[in-house]
């Protein structure tokens, strides 16, 4: 590669530059940014052309924070629009090969940032371009023409976050004209696997990726032109479950590709077998048992949840390629989908959610239930929430009043039993096996009272 002053490599991906050694922090929770990438016709490309609009690294304050816009336009004859979001997304691998560049995230909630190492040596921005041009040429054959552009100028960035947002809408929008039953064929998505190495994402028509960048039109366009990357076909199979959205298909594909880890997904519910979670996804549904209800939070919020912790305390449970019963990473076009936590009441089981979140996707929510889901305005806690819904009269309550007054009625025995005792549980082990024993135990209708629970980490 032409003369760029650090090292470009596989090796980096995983490279974090933690606050103490950052030279820069571009966009990001505290600022704003956007990336977006543009297949346009080949007289809008001048060919490897790398331009900054605003300030390069060099002539930024050290421990600054700058707001920062990418815009990739490429060009191609067997190029389609279905293929931006994949291409969009590969900018999040390809910018971490950069050995001093961190990027996370996707879209409008990017977050870049420059180690005081790379600056020294003298990366800059434009350097970061060259790599981009390199890169994507060398790994797709049917880029035949890219330019890549940097804002780093507040104006030029709030114009570009305002013509990428439309771009978004315009991809989700498509996504959502056609549902899960309308095709015979899924995709699936390994890419966060380099981090998250059990997790799948299974690619629907009523369910896009975490990130939100790929739709299930963008993983069809993309098993077109690179049949063998990461993105690949799921065949359907049978439905198990319609409602809960499980198919034999996802199933099997994803027990194989998560090494047999995870056995059975639901794409909408977020109980019993919940899609797993990476780390890139935007927002997070999660279940607040103290109302039996469900919050959503962003990745843009950056107040508390009624749990009192933040979205960043509640990610760092939830990703790593885990099925966290009861949370679940998702997009935000997920939010408009006509299935969105079917399985588990939809919209009438949510509860609370931010209030920039709520506005944003107001179209999707139901009309009667729009006014009866709390913000952080109405609700700071569990009692203000309850307190909430108790005054809007909120569906969850009835759930909640039954199961209330049922286990009510259970607590309350004519006479008191005395506790049974567990037998001692021996597992026979194969004399001779040597191989540690997994075992399971299922209690139904059980209720365990423990004077004290040991957990000690597995060997
Ligand atoms: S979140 Fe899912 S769709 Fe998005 S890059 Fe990761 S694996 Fe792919």
């Amino acid at each position: 590669m032409e003369d760029i002053p650090v090292d470009v490599g596989l090796i980096y991906e995983g490279e974090r530059i933690r606050k103490s050694s950052m030279y820069v922090d571009l966009a990001g929770p505290k600022s704003k940014g956007a990336e977006l990438l543009l297949v346009v016709p080949p007289d809008e490309v001048e060919d490897g052309k790398v331009e900054v609009v605003g300030p390069d690294v060099d002539q930024m304050e050290e421990g600054g924070r700058y707001p920062f816009g990418i815009l990739i336009k490429v060009a191609g004859e067997k190029l389609e629009e279905d293929l931006e979001g994949v291409f969009e997304r590969k900018l999040h691998y390809f910018c971490n090969y950069i050995q001093g560049f961190m990027h996370l995230n996707s879209r409008d909630i990017i977050w870049c940032r420059i180690s005081k190492d790379a600056a020294k040596k003298g990366l800059k921005l434009y350097h970061v371009g060259r790599v981009l041009v390199n890169l994507y040429k060398s790994e797709f054959d049917v880029i035949e023409k890219i330019q890549v552009t940097f804002y780093t100028d507040e104006k030029a960035v709030d114009e570009h976050i305002a013509r990428a947002r439309e771009v978004y809408e315009k991809r989700d929008a498509r996504a959502s004209a056609i549902k899960d039953e309308d095709v015979d064929v899924f995709y699936s998505c390994l890419l966060c696997q380099s981090f998250a190495p059990t997790h799948v994402c299974a690619i629907t028509p009523s369910r896009s990726g975490g990130c939100g960048a790929v739709t299930w039109f963008e993983g069809r366009a993309a098993v077109k032109v690179d049949p063998s990357g990461p993105i690949g076909e799921i065949p359907k199979g049978e439905v198990i479950d319609p409602v809960k959205g499980e198919y034999s298909g996802i199933n099997e594909y994803v027990r194989e590709k998560s090494n047999g880890t995870i056995e059975r997904v639901y794409l909408h519910s977020l109980f019993d077998y919940p899609h797993t979670s990476c780390g890139c996804f935007e927002a997070i549904a999660f279940y607040i048992p103290e109302v039996d209800g469900i919050g959503i939070v962003h990745r843009d919020f950056h107040g508390v949840t009624p749990f009192g912790i933040p979205f960043s305390t509640m990610a760092g449970q939830v990703g790593g390629g885990v099925q966290s019963q009861g949370f679940l990473g998702i997009s935000i076009a997920y939010l408009r989908s006509p299935k969105f936590l079917q399985g588990d009441g939809g919209w009438r089981r949510i509860v609370w959610m931010p209030s920039q979140l709520k506005e944003r996707v107001r179209s999707a929510i139901p009309q009667e239930m729009y006014d009866l889901i709390a913000t952080e305005n109405e609700a700071q806690d569990l009692d203000t929430l309850r307190k909430f819904l108790e005054e809007k009269q909120h569906p969850v309550l009835e759930r909640l009043k039954a199961e209330e007054a049922k286990e009510k009625a259970e607590e309350a025995p004519e006479e008191e039993q005395p506790a049974a005792t567990m037998p001692e549980l021996t597992v026979p082990v194969q004399a001779g096996a040597g191989a540690p024993v997994e075992f399971t135990i299922t209690f139904k209708n059980a209720k365990i009272y423990a004077e004290k629970i040991i957990i000690r980490r597995k060997e």
